[in-house]
């Protein structure tokens, strides 16, 4: 059965400047004289370092366990020495250092251990622990730990995969060259993940400017059962998650929930590539492929080691002098990089150098004029400049309320403004000040437990002190008297509670021992006893 195809509000389009790196081949990018090797890569735990400065390794060689269920592990992209572990500055706009694995290739390539294994005799829950060993996370930006993404909801499985081969971001042609050229790698992945999912059925949504990729795609899925690929209109962000969901399926995903819920998962065809090569071939996630265009000689997509510096990488595409700046991303969605100095890493798709011809210089902010364009070009049905004015005001209640964090920051709201807003800057800084605000308060909150669980306990441990006491002066005071024949009457108007077995013994021992004492005659003495308790 055909998949009929829904739409969803807004969207822009703006020039996809794909041509000018869609018809080179991918070629290899050549191996650096040194790869650094972030150890956390993906959302979710930092991988623990398992390898130390001086340490040989092979290609493939897990030297970042995965810490905890929510993390993916991480491995040499190639054979060589560990120089060091330590922190490097990331591709990231804060230019933040974070531990890396600084290895010296040796050249040889020389493989560890690969373990391939026919995915079909195994259970969705040892194929998940093994995406999770090598390391697979989402390639189409978001870098998150595949398998986490393939648990089952609360129906035990997820009813319908979503393949996105839409890669709607202008400049970025990596998964269209993957889908031409390794087709039945894509579709190899396709299968695994979808054995994992137990999916009845698969949609793979490529954008209708990529013939070819169509073509290839369909061929390689032919013998596939209910495996459709399905051509959306080209339109940013059609390849957005959310929306290449809404598009095919016509689900909506709130904020905050996963796919699973709703049976229905979303893979990045590169991801469905990198499953295959690490269950069939026993391959970690070591290289991905990255499109260098813009401002270059030579534009194309080469698949390039995790870890390699981009300077290095950029030499292959020949730079133009009047680059000014680099772009990690899509013009939309990425981030102008502090330094090229960098490694690529898995969520590294495209590097594009700017100029001012190509990347004109914004004009400086304007007021809003309330005209509403980017209201009706927000594909998140949301009031961006509403949330512009609550995020400048730092109203950060009312962002939240007006849904901020549904804004998938897809750039469509900037991108039609007439007052040259950077509106996507103020949402980032809206969420990271509400997510530093409830760290925060969660922090003051543990705080807060910690000292009133400390307070009750002192208060628990000297009231039980005192009654130790009391019960241990009682005892003496019914000893004494006691050797005394004291009436009955007498001793049941005392207010002490009453006296148990054990109590009882203790004090007829007490009064033996007295009792001989003053006679002068020895007695056996009483085994220690636990304290009585009052
Ligand atoms: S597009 Fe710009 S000027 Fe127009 S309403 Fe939105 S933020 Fe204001
Ligand atoms: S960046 Fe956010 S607010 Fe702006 S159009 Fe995209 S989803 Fe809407």
């Amino acid at each position: 059965m055909l998949a009929s195809l829904f739409t969803f509000r807004g969207g822009v389009k703006p020039a996809s400047h794909k041509d000018e790196s869609s018809h080179i081949p991918i070629s290899p990018a050549p191996l650096p004289d040194l790869l650094v090797v972030p150890l956390r890569q993906s959302a979710g735990g930092a991988p623990q370092a398992r390898v130390q400065a001086g340490q040989r390794v092979a290609k493939g060689e897990r030297i970042g366990a995965a810490d905890g269920e929510f993390s993916s592990a991480i491995h040499a992209s190639t054979s060589g020495t560990v120089l060091a572990v330590e922190p490097r500055p990331l591709p990231h706009p804060s230019g933040l250092s974070a531990p890396c694995a600084v290895i010296e290739p040796d050249g040889e390539e020389r493989w560890g251990e690969r373990v391939p294994v026919d995915y079909a005799s195994e259970s969705p829950e040892a194929l998940r622990g093994r995406l999770r060993d090598a390391g697979i996370v989402g390639l189409g930006g978001a870098a998150f730990p595949s398998h986490v993404k393939l648990r089952p909801g609360a129906a035990g499985r997820i009813e319908t995969l979503i393949i996105n081969g839409a890669e709607c971001e202008p400049w970025i042609t990596c998964d269209d060259l993957l889908m031409r050229e390794r087709a039945e790698g894509v579709s190899r992945g396709i299968a695994v993940l979808r054995h994992i999912a137990s999916a009845s059925r698969v949609l793979i949504g490529i954008e209708d400017n990529k013939p070819q990729a169509i073509v290839a795609m369909r061929a390689a899925t032919a013998r596939m059962a209910d495996v459709e690929v399905v051509p959306v209109p080209t339109l940013y962000p059609t390849g957005g998650e959310k929306q290449l969901i809404r598009v095919l399926t016509g689900t909506e995903m709130p904020f905050g929930r996963y796919g699973a819920e709703y049976g229905v998962q979303c893979f990045n065809v590169a991801t469905a590539y990198s499953v295959h090569r690490a269950i069939d071939l026993g391959e970690p996630m070591l290289s991905r492929i990255v499109t260098l265009t813009g401002n270059v000689a030579r534009p194309g997509n080469h698949e390039v080691l995790i870890g390699t510096p981009i300077d290095e990488l950029l030499k292959l595409a020949g730079p133009k002098p009047d680059t000014d700046r680099y772009i990690m991303g899509g013009p939309m969605t990425g981030i102008s990089l502090p330094r090229v100095d960098l490694p690529v890493i898995k969520a590294t798709n495209c590097i594009i150098a700017a100029n001012a011809a190509l990347f004109p210089q914004q004009g400086p902010e304007m007021p809003c004029i309330r005209c509403g364009a980017c209201t009706r070009a927000c594909p998140a049905e949301l009031q961006p400049h509403e949330l512009y004015w609550f995020s400048r005001a730092r109203n950060f209640v009312k962002a939240a309320e007006y849904g901020i964090f549904d804004c998938i920051e897809c750039g469509c709201c900037a991108f039609v403004c007439p007052s040259n807003i950077r509106l996507v800057d103020y949402y980032r800084f809206s969420k990271s000040s509400i997510r530093a605000q409830e760290r925060e308060k969660a922090a003051a909150d543990a705080a807060r437990q910690r000292f009133e669980f400390r307070t009750l306990r002192e208060e628990r441990e000297k009231a039980e002190k005192a009654a130790r006491l009391a019960a241990k002066t009682a005892a003496g005071r019914r000893a004494v008297e006691g050797a005394g024949a004291r009436p009955a009457a007498a001793e049941a108007a005392t207010s002490l509670p009453p006296l148990d077995d054990e109590k009882r013994a203790l004090i007829a021992g007490a009064v033996a021992r007295a009792q001989a004492h003053k006679e002068g005659s020895p007695v056996e003495p009483t085994p220690p006893q636990a304290p009585v308790q009052g």
